[in-house]
């Protein structure tokens, strides 16, 4: 399996252990940084520190861990010149996957001004994005997202992330792949199923989003497992499983 977006810098060795041996191969780490951030040099220790030192970790019980890079929404920050000539490095270097997450979270012009300069970087250098939607206000906020998305990037490097039944229906006729978070506050088991249920397989990648915020490591193979007894087709659910996230992320 494979857990499509994590914050591996705030979780413990045994968490990763215990997704390893429930079969999780492969998660993806993204920025976020939970604190207050007193300037660009933290953000970029943030960084340094998931893609130096996270993987490492994680690596030693089994998990192999993929890096997302990128500035979430709550931690825009100016001056962020520095920060983008590093997104620019890593993407060159081949050393991320996608930039993530980004995105939008209560639509200040400073959030709207950085989201929008790191989804011309991922145009220009076709690289991935891993977009976050945020727990309030989210229908509304998503729109916004939408709309920048489709006057500054291909939906097709898109995971638009997050994605619950009150916002299924904005994004899945746009071309973009779909992420569901089973985290406790967001969203269950049964939800995710209910989902995939109404609207398929082929556009959805699935997470558990495990971060300082409750969270539970094994919500993916709980999601696929939970799949497994109700008798859904296995190509279906190899597809929520990892074969989505592997084609889309070249993993
Ligand atoms: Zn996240």
């Amino acid at each position: 399996m494979i857990d499509t977006h994590i914050h591996a810098d705030t979780r413990s060795s045994e968490d990763f252990e215990k997704m390893f041996v429930s079969g999780i191969d492969t998660a993806i780490s993204c920025c976020y940084y939970p604190y207050k951030l007193a300037n660009e040099s933290v953000l970029i220790n943030h960084m340094m520190r998931i893609l130096n030192f996270d993987a490492k970790r994680s690596s030693e019980y089994g998990l192999n861990l993929k890096i997302a890079l990128g500035i979430h929404p709550t931690n825009s920050l100016k001056p962020n010149d520095k920060i983008f000539e590093i997104l620019a490095r890593f993407i060159e270097k081949k050393k991320i996957v996608a930039l993530g997450e980004i995105g939008l979270e209560k639509l200040t012009n400073e959030e709207i001004a950085i989201f929008k300069k790191q989804l011309d970087l991922a145009d220009e250098t076709k690289t991935k994005v891993i977009i976050h939607t945020p727990r309030e206000n989210k229908l509304n906020v998503l729109k916004v997202i939408k709309s920048m998305v489709f006057e500054s990037i291909d939906p097709k490097l898109v995971v638009i992330d997050h994605i619950n039944q009150t916002t299924i229906n904005e994004v899945v006729d746009d071309n973009f792949i779909i992420g569901l978070t089973v985290q406790p506050q967001k969203m269950d088991v049964e939800e995710a199923i209910t989902i995939f249920t109404g609207y398929g397989f082929n556009d959805f990648i699935l997470n558990s989003d495990i971060s300082n915020k409750p969270s539970d490591p094994l919500s993916v193979p709980k999601t696929i497992r939970t799949m497994e007894k109700l008798g859904f087709k296995k190509k279906n659910i190899e597809k929520i499983a990892f074969a989505n996230a592997k084609k889309f992320f070249n993993l």
